[in-house]
């Protein structure tokens, strides 16, 4: 972080106490004169502060950053809010009716599936969302795809940083209409931020997301690659699952070499090992505040899921009205296969999930404690999904987070 700025800014604030998703929000409020979205030592995107922030600036990103504050706004129209699952329309399981969508997605192709649908259907002129970079495999940037290629061409989860909203802004200045796909700290960050620009609910048409367990460092990629022993200077390309469900993680090198693992070894052994500070103590895991959001399916047993190859199947949740309507619209016009659910299976396919927003209230007041900085979170059932949990858990929890959030550096 440079010291360029003449007091420390809230960005730094937020920065210094482990509380910085990386959207790269602040970027775009503050233009990248003042704030440059950067990869850190320790393998996060962060942001790097060039120059003073306006007061304008510092007002606006107090509110929308989602390292200073994540939570609903009352609205008359909202969807019932689920304590542990938030505002839902409809809850479905299924998957594109595109092969190779659902081959290449995720888990069913799902979020694929709608983007190419929206576009098809000329409801948006481009989608933005993150992508491999053409010139090094390990990089995510930012893509505007126009077509289903390029959305195929993103399909699949990156778990590495990516900041989609550091060119927002541009994104913006375009005037054409469009739909989002990022984590839920985006989203929320994206919906949050409409509040304050009124070109986001004129041109984003509608915000998708995914569950979300946490980005993990860079350093988690480089990690698993060393773990399969791949040269990492060689990689032709790298992708951490798909092609299949939920697929593996292979990397092949430029002399032709294939490096591969299974998705509970690259994710379960290594990637979740290397989570940032923000994500243990995130109330949104599930994407509150997105229109759409979609997640695996998993099948399991004993409440866990197994993991085991199967053809591609996607949790798809509908949040607001709108969402439901394209969701509808979409399995109407053949893009997308799906069938409702009850809301009580959802647990069943994401117990992470459960627990995680069971036991956040308690890592949030550790980290106030430890810190005397945490983001303020609205609005957001903690309290009453905290009243579900195992006491002890909840407790030892706490207690960890305190103890992490006081030793390390963040
Ligand atoms: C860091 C991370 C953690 C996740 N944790 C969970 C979890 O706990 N539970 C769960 O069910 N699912 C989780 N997922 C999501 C899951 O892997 C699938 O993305 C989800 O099931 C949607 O599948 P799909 O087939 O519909 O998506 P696809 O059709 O494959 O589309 C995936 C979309 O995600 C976007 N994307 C991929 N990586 C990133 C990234 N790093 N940043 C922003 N956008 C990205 C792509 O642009 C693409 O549009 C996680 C994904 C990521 C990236």
């Amino acid at each position: 972080m440079s010291a360029s700025a003449t007091t420390p800014s809230i960005i730094q604030t937020v920065a210094e106490n482990g509380l910085c998703a990386g959207c790269g929000l602040c970027q775009s409020v503050a233009g990248e004169a003042v704030v440059q979205m950067r990869l850190s030592s320790a393998g996060y995107l962060r942001p790097y502060v060039r120059a003073a922030l306006s007061e304008q600036q510092a007002r606006v990103l107090r509110d929308v950053c989602p390292g200073m504050h994540v939570g609903h706004a009352p609205q008359p129209d909202a969807a019932p809010q689920h304590t542990l699952w938030g505002p839902l329309v409809g809850v479905r399981a299924g998957h594109s009716l595109d092969p190779e969508i659902r081959r290449q997605g995720s888990s069913g192709g799902g979020i694929s599936a709608i983007a190419s649908w929206l576009l098809d259907t000329a409801q948006v002129d481009f989608v933005a969302q993150i992508a491999v970079s053409d010139a090094d495999p390990l990089r995510n940037e930012m893509r505007l795809s126009r077509s289903r290629a390029e959305v195929l061409a993103a399909a699949g989860s990156r778990y590495a940083p990516s900041a989609p909203l550091a060119g927002l802004d541009a994104l913006l200045a375009r005037g054409e209409r469009f739909a989002f796909v990022g984590k839920p700290c985006d989203v929320a960050a994206l919906r949050r931020y409409a509040l304050h620009d009124a070109r986001v609910d004129r041109l984003v048409v509608c915000m998708i997301s995914f569950m979300c367990a946490g980005i993990p460092s860079i350093r988690g990629t480089h990690e698993l690659l060393d773990k399969l022993g791949a040269d990492r200077s060689q990689l032709k390309s790298f992708r951490y699952r798909g092609d299949g469900w939920p697929g593996m993680a292979k990397a092949v090198t430029h002399d032709g070499k294939v490096y591969e693992t299974d998705y509970n070894s690259s994710w379960g052994t290594v990637l979740n090992k290397h989570l940032q500070f923000r994500c243990k103590i995130c109330p949104d895991g599930t994407g509150e505040f997105a229109d759409i959001v979609c997640a695996d399916a998993w099948y399991g047993k004993d409440g866990y899921p197994d993991f085991a190859e199967r053809d591609g199947r996607s949790l798809i949740l509908s949040r607001t009205r709108r969402g439901e309507a394209m969701v509808s619209a979409a399995m109407a016009a053949g893009a997308l296969s799906a069938d409702e659910l009850p809301v009580s299976d959802i647990a069943r396919m994401q117990p992470y999930q459960v627990n995680r927003k069971q036991m956040v209230l308690g890592r949030l007041l550790a980290t106030w404690l430890a810190r005397r900085h945490a983001p303020r979170y609205r609005r957001m059932g903690l309290l009453k999904a905290a009243l579900q949990a195992n006491k002890i858990e909840w407790l030892r929890n706490a207690w960890g987070t305190l103890r992490r959030a006081k030793g390390e550096q963040l």
